[in-house]
């Protein structure tokens, strides 16, 4: 990189720095994409002088509102909801909605700017925006989970509608969450639109939602193995995460003849040698989505080991695939899954690498599908939920399956395009920064100083 480059780079991420302080997670996910698009910038006369990195690194809007809900003791209890809405230049405000301790502002911004070029790179006009709130659901009753989303919408819903802000799940939030919800966006609004994405399929809901994203990581990853004269077949694989979006990777690697040997949740990571199959995978579904079990009850049932407190990064594997949550790879880590003879990472979660572990991966020149390409899948069909929506009809699985492979191998392509830097080497982070910044810009510039 050029001194002139360095130089802007720097300008620009330390008056972003300042604009939001304390940000952490948004002030990392901007030094990421400004590494890539500021250079280039640099080198396109016609994206410059419309101030596009400073308009994009500003959401149009921020709403932040009390939630009151009452407990099963009849205490009332107090959280915090969100909803960042980032940019609607190529459509309305599409992103999901996160219920964890965890969540915070910082975190809600970061989500919401990657959501943006995420959306841009599957090709369907949406823009971005991401939300939740900081309440936990882990150990509340299924009425407590109920009364919260109800009060939780009761004031997000004059924020949103079909044609300005589209929410979905996240991190826990998954189909019950989504279905009280939108019971409650229809009895404020006496109206049934497309209003949420992920809903049941009885009511609006999209077939292969629920795998999108698990299952359009894997097909990212098979075609970059593809592209560089590979196959995902006999490959031993890392997943992190037993969520939605990690149980719907497994079941892909499974039916493409890979070997997955990991899975994890918070409390530690499983490893399985012999690789799970479709009856251990059935097992595991059970435990998660219907007894909201451990993952190390999976340990004690197959007599496999459990690694309390540790991620999965340490056990050999051709390739990873990281699908809990951001930051659970860092440079370190990197290294040893390099070490070990790891060639590939695709990653499920939202900046699952964090910037030192990207800093080995290029200097390894790992093929890496960084989130906003890899896990794009999941939007996409939420997208294709919304079209379904509008016109009233609903498609076979068959017809989404195709529709989701069509739209990963649009987006890799758009990352080889922009990203390619040899003929042995794509850089992939660099390709989906660009060809996502690419769309939404040519929109801002259009719409002059709107
Ligand atoms: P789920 O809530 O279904 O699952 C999350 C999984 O990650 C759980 O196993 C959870 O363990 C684990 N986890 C969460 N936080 C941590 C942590 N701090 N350390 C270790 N493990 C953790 O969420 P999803 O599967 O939907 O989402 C996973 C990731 O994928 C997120 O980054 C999300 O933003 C991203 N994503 C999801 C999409 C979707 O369609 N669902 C779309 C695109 C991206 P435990 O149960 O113990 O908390």
């Amino acid at each position: 990189m050029n001194k002139k480059d360095t130089g802007s780079i720097r300008e620009f991420t330390e008056a972003v720095a300042r604009r939001n302080p304390g940000e952490s997670e948004f002030q990392q996910a901007v030094e990421e994409f400004a590494h890539d698009v500021i250079p280039y910038v640099n080198t396109h006369p016609e994206y410059q002088d419309h101030n596009l990195s400073e308009r994009l690194t500003e959401p149009d809007r921020v709403v932040m509102f009390r939630v009151t809900w009452e407990d099963d003791e009849g205490k009332i209890r107090v959280n915090r909801g969100y909803r960042v809405q980032h940019s609607n230049a190529i459509g309305p405000y599409k992103g999901g909605l996160r219920f964890h301790p965890s969540v915070s502002l910082s975190v809600l911004k970061f989500l919401a700017f990657e959501q943006t070029f995420k959306n841009s790179l599957t090709g369907l006009p949406m823009g971005g925006g991401k939300g939740g709130s900081d309440f936990n659901p882990k150990g509340k009753s299924e009425r407590e989970i109920m009364r919260f989303c109800q009060s939780f919408m009761t004031e997000l819903y004059r924020h949103i509608g079909p044609h300005t802000d589209v929410p979905a799940g996240d991190i826990g939030v998954g189909g019950r969450e989504i279905s009280y919800l939108f019971g409650q966006y229809k009895r404020l609004v006496n109206q049934f639109t497309g209003v949420l994405t992920g809903k049941g399929l009885s009511f609006g809901g999209s077939a292969i939602r629920v795998e999108a994203t698990g299952y359009g990581t894997i097909y990212f990853m098979q075609d970059v193995l593809r592209h560089h004269g590979q196959s995902i077949e006999n490959k031993t694989c890392l997943v992190s995460g037993s969520g939605n979006v990690a149980l719907y990777a497994t079941e892909k690697l499974i039916q493409h003849g890979a070997k997955p040997v990991t899975l994890s949740d918070s409390s530690g990571f499983i490893h399985d040698p012999d690789g799970f199959d479709l009856d251990k995978l059935a097992w595991l579904k059970d435990l998660k989505e219907v007894r909201k079990g451990r993952i190390s009850e999976y340990a004690k049932e197959y007599g496999v080991e459990f690694f309390a407190q540790q991620r999965p990064w340490s056990i050999p594997c051709d390739l990873a695939f990281p699908c809990a949550t951001q930051n659970e790879v860092n440079a370190e880590q990197a290294r040893t899954l390099i070490a070990n003879g790891c060639i590939g990472v695709s990653e499920g979660s939202n900046m699952g690498s964090d910037a030192g572990a990207i800093a080995v991966y290029r200097d390894a020149k790992t093929l890496y599908g960084p989130a906003k390409a890899a896990n794009a899948g999941g939007v996409a069909v939420s997208g294709l939920e919304m079209t379904q929506n509008s016109i009233r009809m609903s498609w076979t699985r068959e017809e989404l399956n195709n529709h989701l492979g069509d739209i990963m191998r649009g987006i890799h392509e758009r990352c080889v395009e922009y990203g390619t830097e040899s003929a042995s080497y794509v850089d992939y982070l660099k390709g989906a920064n660009i060809a996502g910044f690419k769309k939404v810009a040519d929109a801002l510039i259009a719409y002059g100083a709107a």
